[in-house]
């Protein structure tokens, strides 16, 4: 029996509004919007990014999932893995039922027809798509419209006969469900990079070739089967995990182009390299207002909330921490007093999933001044719900009166 998919909700977005909203809005986040985005009390003054927290794709993706919950009460309904990347709100859907297939210990019958399976806003492979589909289960498709721009670009390179070549975390579920459309093509093939050092090994290799052994040992999980940087190097085709750094996309976009051009001339450009912007507006506008709250506001520190395993969160504290002292925290529990506060380190690798919160924390020690005013500025990732960014503001408010 073919799979029955739901991809535009379910006609609840009435119903479940209320329980959205108890479960995720903040009356002081809307005071602070209301009043320009700042909040003084006592020696404290907080300033919110003007973009912050749940973006477009979220916000639907939750909300469908609350939708799915009410529509299908009696029968099992899973999640393919994190919704999103927010302990918070996946707790809130595992209290409502929802059962994650990723949950290691998560007993479970043979998946089939009366299962239904919510797919995150990062999206699924292309095979696990099909199997649920071939199991004939019921599908809500939570595919950010952002990340299915990405996918159709990357089908488009694959064939045309470019490598798609993916700025991402390699892991990260929508850089895995994106390089898996380029090989819906005969021809198709992937390469993911992270940064700059890694990209610049890539552009190496399309200038003057190099050790194939040793490449293709560095991105032994990085490219699709069967890769030959000596051919599939020709012609590559740039896309981005949504939610990186903008300004690092955008550099390792010239830093290909430019490789490209010394290796096949300017002439020649066009049958080589292809490249589009895939940086969603949200993690764009997100990145934009924190680098306009640190560039031109006085603050004393900043305070980036959001899950430790949350890609675009991480780059909003790397675009601060270049300017003042940042603590990533994942919410209110992480300021533990005036002397102590628990926060991810920015550098190094992205947290791993089957980490628990306190083996990715550090503990940093007279992280705020004790005395005399101090300004703090505020900002989340697109993953995270405001009424942790509220208690955060109330926890701080709360030390700084002691
Ligand atoms: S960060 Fe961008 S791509 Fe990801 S869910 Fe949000 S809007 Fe969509």
């Amino acid at each position: 029996m073919p799979s029955v998919i739901f991809r535009k909700g379910l006609d609840l977005k009435q119903a479940v509004a209320p329980a959205l909203a108890e479960d995720y809005d903040s009356v002081i986040v809307n005071e602070i919007i209301s009043h320009g985005f700042q909040r003084t009390r006592g020696r404290l003054t907080v300033r919110l990014a003007k973009e912050f927290g749940f973006c477009y794709g979220v916000d639907r993706a939750v909300d469908y999932a609350y939708q799915t919950r009410m529509r299908f009460p009696k029968r099992t309904v899973y999640l393919t893995g994190e919704i999103i990347h927010n302990p918070h709100v996946n707790d809130k859907l595992r209290t409502a039922g929802i059962r994650f297939l990723s949950d290691p210990h998560e007993p479970r019958e043979p998946l089939g027809p009366e299962a239904v399976i919510i797919i995150p806003a990062f999206g699924v492979t292309v095979d696990e798509l099909a199997k649920y589909d071939q199991l004939g289960c019921t599908l809500m498709d939570t595919t950010c419209g952002s990340v299915l721009n990405v996918w159709k670009n990357v089908e488009r390179y694959a064939k045309d006969g470019f490598t798609a070549l993916i700025h991402g975390k390699v892991h990260h579920e929508e850089t895995q469900a994106t390089a898996s459309q380029s090989l819906k093509y005969p021809n198709g093939r992937f390469l993911v990079v992270l940064d700059r050092d890694q990209t610049q090994l890539v552009c190496d290799y399309v200038r003057s070739g190099g050790s194939r052994h040793k490449f293709l040992e560095k991105f032994k999980h990085a490219a699709s089967k069967g890769f030959d940087p000596d051919q599939h190097l020709e012609r590559i085709g740039l896309a981005n995990q949504t939610t990186m750094l903008m300004s690092e996309s955008l550099e390792i976009g010239e830093m290909c182009r430019q490789a490209m051009i010394d290796r096949y001339g300017e002439a020649e450009l066009d049958f080589h390299y292809r490249a589009f912007d895939t940086i969603c507006s949200a993690t764009q506008d997100r990145q934009d207002a924190v680098q306009n709250l640190v560039g031109s506001e006085r603050l004393d520190l900043m305070i980036v909330v959001g899950g430790y395993n949350s890609s675009n969160t991480r780059n909003l504290a790397r675009i601060c921490t270049a300017k003042l002292p940042t603590y990533h925290i994942a919410d209110a529990e992480s300021l533990a007093s005036l002397a102590e506060i628990h926060h991810r380190p920015i550098s190094g690798p992205l947290s791993n999933l089957s980490q628990s919160r306190n083996k990715q924390e550090v503990t940093a020690k007279e992280w705020l001044p004790l005395t005399g005013e101090v300004s703090i500025g505020v900002t989340a990732g697109a993953s995270t719900p405001n009424n942790i960014i509220g208690q955060v503001v109330l926890r701080l408010e709360q030390l700084t009166r002691i």
